[in-house]
């Protein structure tokens, strides 16, 4: 039997206070009355306690990619505000979010007037769906915009509420398309090993994550995956390009493996993000559009990081030059600010499509209004500000900079940026061998546990540090990024001393 507990808080009339109360009961089920059993409206002057809002959270909320069991109030952290570069928890400490949230704030925290146009759409529209020949201005508005900006090419857009449901589109919406031109048996999709599409079972059978495949089944039939182009890991003796090469040619072996004939597409993010900021080498893209270009095959470019200047281009297909057929979208379409993703595709998959009558398939919430008016909002803020102009000619050459700068600490094989995207690899010796430290010992994490505790929002994967900062950051906020991923570097390094497992055995 599990414990009941009811915790309940009493708020003082006309203060910010909370009295407390605590009652617990013995019964099947645990439920914290924080709020006293009403539906609050909380505002930053009445909060309760944040050890009382930690205890209300660990009770009732099922955090994405966490471990419950492992999770401990000492751990959680309860976000109250933010502006520009900067988070504030509800103690008042203050950490430069140096990933963008989860990569997407990219026009920074605190803009006024993406809430005041969501607001004006709120009290206007605020929900009408697009379903059964319907549209409304702020959809028809994001969708011309979208062509306009997106690659050469893509001139149509279906909406969705995010990443995973706009991946989850793409699979169902290629396999209908190839039906629909009279090849129902083209069905496979090629993606790769460590890559991330999303969490529902199709992204997530799309993406190459083990440790998701390992859980509930996946991947899903009809997805298959080739090798990730991540030469500090897995390039061996070859030289960058030669590797790339090689990585790419993997697509055309597998075409020929399982034949054209069955092959509706491949997809890719055009930097591998979650999986580690793999920044593929140079000859890598060009390789894979002509394979692309070779086969009767759709190139579909998953731009739901790389979108939307993260690269110092609109679309990483643009910074690569390649020429997808489908372009997924997200995060930066709306800064995080709603949710809200698409698929944009080409006439020619449109009218493909199209070929097959109805295309069944759609959201509630597609070409949501209020997100749809965050998102025209959001673009124009980057085009009044030109952010990606900033981006290319002044933010990603000085990140390249400061973060090469990384690169002399003990810990650091090797320090990359891209655009607006740069990882840290660590490792137990710089000497060139890229040896990795044993997995056990959690280095990443750890590196990443001090950079929160130092004011430093940086993610780790595996034994690596990420960072995907919003395009606004300033000179002054770069400096203060890297000085504190090097403090947070030191510190690892010391704690590695103290458990005697550095300097690394050779
Ligand atoms: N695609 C890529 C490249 C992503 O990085 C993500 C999320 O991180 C997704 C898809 C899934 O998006 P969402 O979390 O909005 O479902």
């Amino acid at each position: 039997m599990t414990r009941r507990c009811l915790l309940r808080q009493k708020r003082v009339l006309g203060s910010a206070t909370y009295g407390l109360m605590l009652l617990c009961a013995v019964g099947r089920v645990t439920i914290m009355l924080l709020f006293e059993g009403r539906t609050p409206m909380l505002t930053n002057d009445n909060l309760p306690p944040t050890e009382l809002m930690k205890a209300s959270d660990l009770a009732h909320h099922l955090h994405p990619f966490t471990d419950h069991d492992r999770l401990d109030a000492a751990q959680l952290r309860i976000i109250t505000e933010a502006e520009g570069v900067y988070i504030y928890d509800s103690t008042g400490k203050s950490y430069l979010d140096a990933m963008s949230g989860l990569w997407c704030t990219n026009i920074g925290y605190g803009r006024a007037s993406v809430a005041d146009a969501v607001a004006r759409q709120m009290q206007k529209l605020p929900y009408y769906n697009t379903f059964f020949k319907t549209a409304h201005p702020p959809v028809v508005a994001l969708s011309e915009t979208l062509a306009r900006l997106t690659p050469e090419g893509i001139t149509r857009f279906f909406y969705t509420s995010g990443g995973s449901e706009a991946n989850d589109t793409v699979l169902r919406l290629v396999r209908t398309y190839w039906a629909a031109l009279g090849q129902p048996q083209k069905q496979i999709v090629i993606a790769r090993h460590n890559a991330y599409h999303g969490s529902s079972y199709a992204s997530a059978s799309l993406g190459g994550m083990q440790a998701m495949h390992a859980q509930g089944g996946l991947p899903i039939p009809g997805i298959h995956h080739i090798d990730q182009p991540y030469w500090f890991d897995e390039g061996g003796e070859l030289d960058p390009e030669t590797f790339g090469l090689q990585r790419a040619r993997a697509l055309e072996t597998a075409i020929e493996r399982l034949g054209e004939d069955r092959i509706a597409a491949f997809i890719a993010e055009p930097v591998q993000g979650a999986g580690g900021v793999i920044i593929p080498p140079e000859s890598y893209w060009p390789e894979i559009q002509r394979i692309c270009d070779a086969h009767d095959i759709l190139l579909i470019a998953d731009e739901v990081i790389c979108g939307f200047g993260r690269l110092g281009a609109w679309f990483g297909a643009q910074h690569y030059g390649i020429r997808p057929d489908i372009i997924v979208l997200a995060k930066g379409l709306t800064s995080g600010y709603l949710p809200l993703g698409a698929v944009g595709v080409s006439e020619a998959v449109a009218q493909g499509l199209g070929k097959g009558g109805e295309f069944f398939h759609g959201y509630t919430y597609s070409g949501h209004p209020a997100a749809s008016a965050a998102a025209l909002e959001v673009i124009a803020i980057m085009e009044r500000e030109d952010l990606v102009t900033r981006v290319k000619e002044s933010r990603a050459p000085r990140f390249a900079e400061k973060f090469a700068g990384l690169a002399a600490h003990p810990l650091v094989g090797e320090a990359s940026t891209i655009g607006l995207l740069g990882k840290l690899e660590l490792v137990p010796d710089k000497q060139g061998s890229r040896r990795r430290f044993d997995p056990s010992l959690g280095v990443g994490v750890l590196a990443r546990d001090h950079c929160f505790n130092g004011g430093l929002i940086m993610r780790a994967i595996r034994d690596s540090l990420v960072a995907a900062p919003p395009l606004i950051i300033t000179d002054e906020e770069m400096d203060k990024l890297v000085a504190r991923a090097w403090q947070a570097l030191d510190q690892t390094l010391a704690d590695l001393k103290k458990q005697g497992v550095w300097p690394a055995a050779s």
